[in-house]
Parts: structure tokens; C-alpha cells; sequence
């Protein structure tokens, strides 16, 4: 579905990516994971065009994504949720999930993932009256996964979700992700909290100062001792 080869990303000179490959089939929940710096947000921001690349490809069903422009490749049906939620604190949540739809037409099907969106995220129903910059920083997080969701997509691609939530809350957004992704939306999962993101994902990744070091599934990773040491906190 989406192929990633030889990816060089620079920075004013410096190489935040240095040739990467990450691929994510169709079906699958894919992780990417690694310390802050690494070149995760760089790698997805590169994937819908937020980002220009210095060498490499970027593809989507087969379809060069490198030259479009980030509205077109919306429509392909990938959307990322970035990273610090970037909800939209002025309007009210039930806003904020309609401008998720904004380049859909479909108005029966965008009310059916409007309560599908719901279903998932009930305090979204409840409060959607609120103006989003009042809801707690959990609630903020799920307003801005469901805003994506809104977009209907078929490759869902999340920066840190879990950034600064209380346990609990992520125990049951990681749920929630695979609650999206039973309802047939491909994943890549961009995570600091490895442990959370490896034992959902199918394959996972681990990206160290711009270059990919180990590649697996998601529970041989768990396993697998530099991982465990680096990521998992462990001695
Ligand atoms: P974090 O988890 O801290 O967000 P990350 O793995 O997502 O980290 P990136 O945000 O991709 O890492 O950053 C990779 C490198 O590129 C870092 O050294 C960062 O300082 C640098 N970088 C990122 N964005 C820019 C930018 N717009 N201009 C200059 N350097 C940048």
C-alpha cells in the first residue's frame, strides 16, 4: 500500500533522514518507533507532502506521492494525525469533526462515520456542543483522531497519540486504534511509548538518528534484547 525507499530528508544541511525504507501493507498495523529526534514525524510528514524530501520515493497503491500537493493525497484517502492534536480550540467539537469531512461529499455516508465516530469516542457525543479548546488534553486527542477518522481514510497515520496522557487513557485510545483499524483502516503508528505501540502492532520499525536499525513483528521486537534495553526500559 504505501512504500517508502531510500528516503533523504535535510534540514537546512543536515540529514534528519538518511535513506530509509518502511513499507505498510494493506490490512496491517505498522510501528515506528524510536527517540525524540530520531526522524519519526519527518518520515510521515513527508508522506503527505508537508515535507520535501532531498532524494528517494514516496509511493501509494503505486501512485508517486512526492509531487502532490497534501489535499490531493487527503483525497487518496491518507491522513495523518499530527502530532500536539492541532484541533481547532475556537470551534466546538462537533465543528471540528464536520471540517474533518471537508473534501467529502458523501453527506449520508459523512453522517454514518459521523455516529461511527461517536460510537468510538462517546464523551465526543456528549460534548460536542463544547468549544474543543476546553476539553481535557485526552479528550483533545480523541477529538483529533476522530476529526481524522471524519476524513474517512484507508491509511490512518498517527504521530505520538499517547503523548502526555495518563495511563489509563492510553490503555484505552490503543483499543481504540485497533477498534479502527477491525474496521478495516490500515495504520502506521508513530510512537515514543514502544512498549504500547509494539504489543498492537503487526510490524514494527526502529528508527535511530535517521536510518532504520531493526525491522520485525511487533512481538519478536518485544523480545528482541537492544530493544528491550533502548525502548523498553529494561537492564
Ligand atoms: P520527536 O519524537 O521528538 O518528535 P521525531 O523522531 O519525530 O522526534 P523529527 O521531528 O522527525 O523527530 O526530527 C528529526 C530531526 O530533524 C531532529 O534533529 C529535528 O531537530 C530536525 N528537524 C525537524 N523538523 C525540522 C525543521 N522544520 N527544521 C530544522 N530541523 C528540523
Amino acid at each position: 500500500m504505501l512504500k517508502i525507499d531510500n528516503l533523504v530528508v535535510a534540514y537546512g544541511g543536515i540529514e534528519a533522514l538518511k535513506g530509509i525504507n518502511l513499507e505498510v501493507e494493506e490490512g496491517k498495523i505498522v510501528t515506528l518507533v524510536g527517540a525524540n529526534g530520531a526522524g519519526k514525524s519527518t518520515t510521515l510528514r513527508s508522506v503527505v507532502g508537508l515535507v520535501k524530501p532531498k532524494s528517494g520515493s514516496i509511493t501509494y497503491n503505486n501512485i508517486d506521492l512526492l509531487n502532490m500537493k497534501t489535499q490531493d493525497i487527503v483525497k487518496l484517502g491518507i491522513t495523518l494525525v499530527p502530532e500536539g492534536r492541532r484541533i481547532f480550540p475556537n470551534l466546538t467539537v462537533l465543528e471540528n469533526l464536520k471540517l474533518g469531512a471537508y473534501f467529502r461529499k458523501d453527506t449520508n455516508e459523512i453522517k454514518k462515520d459521523l455516529e461511527w465516530v461517536y460510537s468510538l469516542f462517546p464523551i465526543l457525543k456528549e460534548r460536542h456542543w463544547q468549544m474543543a479548546g476546553t476539553l481535557s488534553g485526552g479528550e483533545q486527542q480523541m477529538l483529533a483522531v476522530g476529526r481524522a477518522l471524519m476524513s474517512k481514510p484507508k491509511l490512518l497515520m498517527m504521530d505520538e497519540p499517547s503523548l502526555g496522557l495518563a495511563p489509563i487513557i492510553v490503555n484505552e485510545l490503543f483499543n481504540i486504534i485497533k477498534e479502527i483499524h477491525n474496521q478495516g483502516v490500515t495504520i502506521l503508528l508513530i510512537e515514543q511509548n514502544a512498549n504500547a505501540a509494539l504489543h498492537i502492532a503487526d510490524i514494527g520499525y526502529v528508527i535511530e538518528t535517521g536510518m532504520i536499525k531493526i525491522k520485525g513483528e511487533g512481538k519478536e521486537l518485544l523480545n528482541n534484547d537492544e530493544v528491550r534495553k533502548a525502548y523498553l526500559g529494561e537492564n
